[in-house]
């Protein structure tokens, strides 16, 4: 687990920032952690200068190549129910983009594997991870619709880009008892699904808990 020094990384406003975590209760995320994690992890360093000054309003905002960094409610979401079920010590992301919701996670678990598909967008991420002394962060420029075989299996995988179907592979890269929490659809009609590896079996739990909306999961990487 690792921790962000927020000294000289600039505070953005204060109040911004503890209204957002207030909307976030009010939407019925009580995961403490979670609340404590997100009021100390400047989102702003993580989306262009020029956008900024939105960085604690509940809503995504776009990154460039076409990506979006998540909704704060939606990381929250999906964060509280991947630690639902108990601690996770090893996660992997698939769409690394922006590196936010991979810098919050690197808060709560021991080790975070993150994989993203735009060599540009992966590298701006890494020089955060770096700034903001993440070092718990592995990343990688690769297709996360395989997973990452090298460090599997995982105690939890999160996808931050949507399939119209899950791909079998991460399946198969979940530790016994792990949780996959997954957007899963075509654009326009996602759902995010919660699916847990019953012990070390290959039969799996499935649970819909939100309508959701995000990029979709592309396969290969991009050309750049
Ligand atoms: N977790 C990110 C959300 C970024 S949007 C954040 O907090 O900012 C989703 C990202 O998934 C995009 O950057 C997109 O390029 C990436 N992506 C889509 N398909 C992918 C794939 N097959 N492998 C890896 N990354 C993928």
């Amino acid at each position: 687990m690792n921790s962000i020094d927020i000294r000289g990384v600039g505070m953005t406003s204060q109040r911004t920032r503890e209204r957002l975590i207030q909307r976030l209760k009010d939407h019925g995320i009580n995961n403490q952690k979670v609340l404590e994690v997100m009021r100390v992890t400047p989102r702003h360093l993580f989306i262009e200068e020029a956008l900024a000054h939105r960085a604690y309003e509940d809503t995504a905002l776009p990154i460039g190549y076409r990506q979006t960094i998540s909704q704060p409610f939606i990381v929250a979401r999906m964060t509280e129910v991947l630690l639902s079920q108990g601690p996770r010590r090893k996660v992997l992301e698939v769409g690394t983009g922006s590196g936010y919701q991979a810098a919050i996670l690197a808060q709560l678990v021991d080790e975070v594997y993150t994989v993203e598909r735009i060599k540009p967008l992966l590298q701006k991420a890494q020089q955060l991870f770096k700034k903001l002394r993440l070092r718990n962060i592995i990343a990688a420029y690769s297709d996360g619709t395989v997973g990452w075989r090298e460090h599997a299996p995982y105690d939890a995988i999160i996808t931050t880009a949507a399939p119209e179907e899950v791909p079998d592979e991460l399946l198969h890269q979940l530790a016994p008892d792990g949780i996959l929490v997954i957007p899963v659809g075509p654009s326009g009609d996602q759902e995010l699904r919660v699916i847990t590896r019953q012990g070390d079996t290959s039969h799996y739990d499935e649970e819909v808990i939100e309508r959701v909306s995000f990029v979709p999961l592309l396969s290969g990487t991009a050309v750049s």
